[in-house]
């Protein structure tokens, strides 16, 4: 499973477009693996000059895509039916391979590719400054790869010479499709880590605070100390969370963790699931953010004037280790910066 090389992309030139979290890892990272990059970027925007310094081949994306065998298309989601009908449906060569990061939009059909071209995609499970230090370390992040559409008989070729290229392959390679790729990966964001964990944590905090206790107590209870629990989950898994809290913290765990999340949870998580599958979230927030994002920026505001932010903000800054290690923990957060 681990043996994918670089091989078939040894003659190919590969335009990454969007040079962002993911799309700077990538292009570092393909270059140092011996294959011809050539980063796609606006003139008048901050990446041109950044990839430059890094020393690699800019062009605008419209020049890139035209001798490319592989476009790398990391822009952000919502930007990029755009950006593909302007610089890559009149550009990109018969036969060349357009790869995705993430299957929004192929899937949800906000972009419909040109028949004679291979679509294909591979997604890094971790965010781009993991996928580069991971790569400099000789290792690689897992990668789940797939294919759209294979105009030629190579598109899952070029997708796992792609995944060895950015250090994918060094890990390990998930087979998968658009679908599945982008359905699991929306309702994790909704249903656990963006939206139930800030809901989870909210509610606890309102809970404790309208009973009377302190909000500074609250605030540790309920969102500081989450991190030490999520970093137990990450290393190892429940077990490992049970191994290191208390009997005390583990019976309550069991007896009234299922009360607070319970069945009527799993109900309404269904509920979501099913409007991702059917693609109403899709049209509901491809619609939000052509209106210019009305309620995205009120929901927002409201989130940004919780009580618990006031109170955070205050805490986190007589937390000197929080300072210092504040740009490496927002480095952690960009891992979800996808459709928004
Ligand atoms: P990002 O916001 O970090 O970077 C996007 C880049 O695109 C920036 O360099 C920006 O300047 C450029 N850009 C924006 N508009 C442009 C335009 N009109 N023309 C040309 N360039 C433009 O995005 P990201 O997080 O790297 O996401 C890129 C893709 O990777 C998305 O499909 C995302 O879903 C996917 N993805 C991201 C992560 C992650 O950890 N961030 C993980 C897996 C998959
Ligand atoms: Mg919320």
């Amino acid at each position: 499973m681990n043996t994918a090389t670089t091989e078939p992309l040894k003659n190919a030139r590969i335009a990454v477009i969007g040079y962002g979290s993911q799309g700077r890892a990538h292009a570092l990272n393909l270059h140092e693996s011996g294959l011809d990059v050539v980063v796609g970027a606006r003139p008048d925007g901050p990446s041109w000059q950044r990839a430059q310094e890094d020393g690699l081949t800019v062009a605008e994306p419209a020049e890139a895509v035209k001798g490319a065998d592989l476009v790398a298309f990391l822009t952000p989601d919502m930007v990029q039916p755009a950006v593909y009908a302007e610089s890559i449906e009149p550009n990109i060569k018969p036969g060349a391979a357009l790869l995705f990061a993430h299957g929004f939009n192929v899937h949800f059909g906000q972009i419909k590719p040109r028949a004679d071209i291979d679509v294909n995609l591979v997604a890094p499970k971790g965010p781009g400054a993991l996928v580069r230090s991971e790569y400099q370390r000789g290792r690689g992040v897992p990668c789940l790869i797939a294919v759209h559409q294979d105009a030629t008989g190579q598109a899952e070729a070029r997708a796992r010479a792609y995944a060895a290229g950015i250090g994918g392959a060094r890990a390990m390679l998930i087979a998968t499709d658009f679908k599945e790729e982008t359905e699991t990966d929306l309702f994790g964001e909704q249903a656990v880590l963006c939206g139930g964990a800030s809901e989870l944590v909210t509610k606890g905090f309102e809970t404790l605070v309208e009973a009377g206790y302190q909000p500074e107590i609250a605030y540790y209870e309920v969102m500081h100390e989450l991190k030490l629990i999520v970093d137990l989950f990450y290393e190892g898994g429940l077990a490992k969370m049970l191994q290191f809290v208390s009997e005390t913290a583990q019976y309550g765990d069991y007896t009234r963790g299922p009360r607070v999340v319970d069945e009527g949870t799993k109900a309404r998580m269904k509920e979501v699931l099913r409007e991702i599958q059917d693609g109403s979230f899709a049209r509901e927030w491809t619609a939000e953010y052509a209106a210019g994002l009305p309620n995205y920026r009120k929901f927002k505001e409201a989130d940004l004037a919780h009580p618990i932010e006031k109170v955070g903000a205050q805490l986190r800054a007589r937390m000197a280790w929080l300072q210092k290690d504040s740009k490496a923990a927002s480095g952690t957060g960009e891992s979800l910066k996808k459709a928004g």
